[in-house]
């Protein structure tokens, strides 16, 4: 989205400005503009005309000030139980569940998709709350015996300081709850920078933990474009770790400072996503999946089916079952309970869109369903006024091709067919993505062989590309990623560093790889 300028808002927390809402940072403890008073857009996908509100267009100093905050909270907050961290998390969790379709609604109006899934988002973000107030308890260190006598080791995990959290929009409560409850549970703190498309969710995460007593400067909400903000995030020198989910574009240039400052980076990037459906699979549940997969969240998730490998048994019956089924899914806003498939997320994402489906065509393969702008209306919604797309399927798509390699991020499936196993598993590996797979076959040794041989970090074994659960690992292999994991205990590699510590009782001088040597 286009920032707009704006003059000043003048008053604290919410401001009604020609009855827009005005929101602010939250920077130590308290809400508060951008310094030099700039403010952008938050407007509806579903229907571009109604603006939700006007967020900080924030400036390095805000970063410098929220950097500051962090680090100053963190010099009591990793001295808080781990226990009593978790605490905060759980009243998180509990106070999350109560403002479950609050938080949904105002979700699908910012970011379009609908509510049932945006209750997922939320329901994510629950999940993880009570699964990071379990982990206080728990974060088990790892002791050894000491090659010398009257010697203890010890090892265990100790926060690593101020974290900076730069997050997309596709999952606005989800994403941002992966990284801060583990992150604080550990003793960390945050400077958070959510994506200019969904900024209100975020305040209302920022509202959750101050309600659940999280004290101030643990976390630091900075809003803004990502070229000031999330750069100035990637490149202050008082916070020594940041996650970083989005294009891989963007992730080579935060994962270069990085590399040049000597900051913990984790990195969850793009995928190409496959369904590989064998000629013994079940088709019913074949194509459920591939609907879910291809066609929810608009295909704007990380996880989203955007190729589907057919055996050739299958390849003919699958597409026009897949055809009849697709083209009744309904578009339209995702408040209406009618709505299947909501908005592309902005202007920008669709023409890109758009792109992809003319290279399509340019490369020879067959687009059988959809392919353009959505018009018309969808109960109240008239469709011309949001961003919506076709729910769109190109057939003869080969390898080779662009559509088969890039990530377009919408709805666009790209069917490639294969005769074997081996052959589908080929393709699946054939580019340089690695984040989520699937396999629909009912023979259990194929599917071990997938399970063991798709280059992916999720496998899926007769279900879609696309169901996380808050408490497994969660993230890719090549390209997608930079070796780290979200979610369940792998996450909390990231946010600790070991200590290991050595306790000599023998009273004398005992040296290693010597005195026993
Ligand atoms: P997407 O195309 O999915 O929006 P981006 O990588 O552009 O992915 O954005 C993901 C997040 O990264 C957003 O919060 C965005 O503001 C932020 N971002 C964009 N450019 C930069 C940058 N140069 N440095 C750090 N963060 C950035």
């Amino acid at each position: 989205m286009a920032p707009g300028i704006y003059s000043r808002c003048h008053t604290n927390i919410l401001i009604l400005k020609m009855n827009t809402p005005c929101f602010q940072n939250f920077i130590d403890g308290q809400w508060c503009d951008s310094s030099d008073g700039k403010i952008f857009e938050n407007r509806n996908p579903a229907n571009w005309n109604e603006l939700l509100g006007t967020f900080p267009l924030s400036t390095k100093e805000d970063v410098n000030r929220a950097a500051n905050a962090a680090l100053e909270a963190f010099r009591d907050w990793r001295l808080v139980p781990a226990p009593e961290r978790g605490d905060i998390m759980r009243r998180a969790g509990e106070i999350m569940l109560r403002r479950k379709n609050e938080i949904a609604e105002i979700m699908t109006r910012e970011m379009g998709k609908p509510l049932t899934e945006t209750k997922g988002d939320v329901q994510e973000g629950i999940d993880t709350a009570f699964y990071c107030a379990t982990e206080g308890r728990r974060m088990f260190g790892i002791n050894t015996p000491s090659e010398l006598r009257n010697k203890l080791n010890l090892s265990f995990r100790v926060p690593i300081g101020v974290c900076g959290l730069i997050t997309p929009w596709n999952f606005p409560m989800a994403i941002p709850t992966w990284n801060i409850f583990p992150g604080l549970v550990a003793g960390n703190t945050f400077v958070f920078k959510p994506a200019e498309d969904t900024p209100w969710t975020a305040n209302v995460l920022v509202e959750i933990l101050i309600e659940a007593g999280l004290p101030k400067g643990c976390l630091n909400l900075v809003h803004g474009a990502g070229d000031v903000v999330g750069t100035a995030i990637t490149e202050h020198p008082l916070i020594r770790a940041i996650s970083f989910t989005g294009s891989n574009a963007t992730g080579a240039i935060v994962a270069q400072s990085c590399g040049i400052l000597t900051k913990h980076v984790c990195l969850e990037m793009g995928g190409k996503n496959a369904q590989i459906v064998m000629e013994d699979a079940d088709l019913d549940l074949a194509i459920e999946g591939v609907l879910w997969g291809a066609f929810g969240t608009t295909g704007q998730r990380c996880t989203a089916t955007s190729r589907l490998i057919l055996h050739e048994k299958i390849h003919d019956e699958m597409i026009a079952r897949l055809v009849e089924r697709a083209s009744k899914l309904r578009l339209g806003n995702g408040l209406d309970a009618t709505t299947d498939v909501g908005p592309i997320i902005n202007e920008k994402q669709r023409k890109n869109i758009e792109r992809y489906v003319k290279i399509g065509k340019e490369e020879g393969a067959k687009c059988i369903l959809g392919g353009k702008i959505a018009e018309g209306r969808a109960g109240s919604t008239d469709l011309r006024d949001g961003w919506f797309f076709q729910p769109t399927i190109f057939t003869g798509v080969t390898p080779q091709m662009r559509i088969a390699k890039e990530e377009i991020f919408g709805p666009v499936l790209s069917v490639l067919a294969c005769r074997s196993l081996e052959e589908a598993i080929e393709i699946n590996n054939s580019v340089i993505y690695g984040l989520s797979s699937s396999i629909y076959t009912q023979d259990i040794n194929r599917a071990m062989i997938a399970a063991r041989d798709l280059e992916a970090g999720i496998t899926y074994i007769n279900a879609a590309t696309i169901g996380a659960e808050a408490h497994m690992p969660f993230g890719g292999v090549k390209a997608t990623g930079n070796g780290h994991r979200e979610g369940g205990w792998a996450v909390f590699d990231f946010y600790t560093e070991w200590k290991s510590v050595y306790i000599d009782y023998s009273g004398k001088l005992q040296r290693a790889q010597i005195d026993n040597a």
